[in-house]
């Protein structure tokens, strides 16, 4: 069998991390996400996020070289010799032509979670992050029991500062501008499977699980 590799695309707040994690689990193949990557670069002051730090904090994209040059380490581990799912990776066709060529000879599928800007808007600008396991609310369909306080493990929660609605905003701009290329750049490559990410993730989930063939 071909090594699998599904790269997920959508805009910000689609429910990508939440739909990865599942489908990691369900088939047993790592996932990556640029995103947290960037962030762990963030928190540890590393090179990359120093330079990184500025366009991650203000919703903008970080430049390809950087990305790219991250991504490629990355995928270079053992673990993700038998097939990945790919989460905020690639974001421009730049981003896509340099992974194509790392999946040659792979069997790759993209899943497209199409959704509003308005329920985005109000999915992120509401997320809640806790700061000590990562574990994400919504403070009003994923409320913790005590306000602030997350269940699992007590730590404190907190707003991204990318999840700010100014910030969300610019983001999804910045989506618009640069990621919906990568629509039509794997629709002419046959790969494509949309679904529906405007609603409850569980109902994402049942959708993908449904109809997404490898
Ligand atoms: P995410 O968690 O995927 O929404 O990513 C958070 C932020 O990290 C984005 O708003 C960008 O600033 C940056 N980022 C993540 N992935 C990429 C990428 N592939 N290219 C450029 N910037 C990225």
């Amino acid at each position: 069998m071909r090594k699998r590799v599904l790269i997920l695309l959508g805009p910000p707040g689609a429910g990508k991390g939440t739909v990865g994690n599942s489908l990691s689990k369900q088939w047993g193949i790592p996932i990556i996400s640029s995103g947290d990557i960037l962030r762990e670069h963030l928190k540890a002051n590393t090179d990359i996020g120093n330079i990184a730090k500025k366009y991650v904090e203000s919703g903008e994209l970080v430049p390809d070289d950087v990305v790219e040059g991250m991504i490629a380490d990355e995928l270079k581990k053992t673990i993700y010799a038998n097939g990945f799912i790919i989460d905020g990776f690639p974001r421009t066709v730049n981003q896509a032509k340099m992974l194509d060529k790392i999946i040659e000879n792979t069997n790759t599928k993209v899943l497209y979670l199409k959704a509003d800007d308005d329920f985005l808007v109000n999915r992120l600008s509401k997320r809640r992050v806790c700061e000590g396991c990562g574990k994400t609310y919504h403070l009003i369909n994923i409320s913790p029991q005590k306000e602030g306080i997350c269940d699992i493990c007590g730590g404190k929660l907190i707003q991204r500062a990318d999840d700010r609605e100014d910030v969300v905003r610019r983001r999804l701009a910045a989506y618009k501008e640069l990621t919906t290329p990568l629509i039509e750049y794997y629709d002419r490559k046959k790969i494509l499977f949309s679904v529906n990410g405007n609603g409850e993730l569980i109902d994402t989930l049942t959708e993908i699980k449904k109809t997404f063939e490898w």
